[in-house]
């Protein structure tokens, strides 16, 4: 399943005539496999071992790429860093206020929501947003011990 997915990647980034590189293919099977919606600095620390010539900035002007390319989805937190998500269809994340996983969550997209807004307010609107906070299994567990 995710080596499809991977593969999909893959092809839409040959067809945007982007070069592949090793770094490159390693920072795209990262996210493609992590399914943990990490940071460009998660992404750096994984690899760093493997590619002692990459620096963070390489990470981030390869997750630039690859979101114009319109196979990753950058999702920002205000001042903090932003987290990539190789899942770029339409879904809400659930996030971990201990530990700060982030995990995917499939629900209808709330559409209706978006016709309201336009209806009230005149507005044209593009998305939305939507993210639920609790606490993971993992960290309910911890707080038990
Ligand atoms: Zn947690
Ligand atoms: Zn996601």
């Amino acid at each position: 399943m995710s080596d499809h997915r991977l593969q999909d990647a893959l092809d839409a980034l040959k067809s945007t005539r982007v070069r592949m590189t090793p770094q490159r293919h390693a920072i795209l099977e990262f996210l493609y496999e992590s399914m943990t919606h990490p940071t460009a600095d998660d992404i750096y620390k994984a690899l760093e071992g493997r590619f002692p010539n990459m620096s963070v900035a390489t990470v981030y002007n390869n997750l630039r790429v690859f979101k114009e390319a319109g196979i990753v989805k950058e999702l920002t937190y205000g001042d903090a860093s932003s987290r990539f998500d190789s899942v770029t269809s339409d879904h809400y994340h659930v996030i971990c206020g201990d530990c700060g996983k982030i995990v995917d969550f499939h629900y209808p997209g709330l559409d209706e929501v978006e016709t309201l807004a336009e209806h009230v307010t005149g507005f044209k609107v593009h998305n939305h947003r939507m993210e639920i906070y609790g606490t993971c299994p993992k960290c309910q567990n911890e707080a038990k011990h």
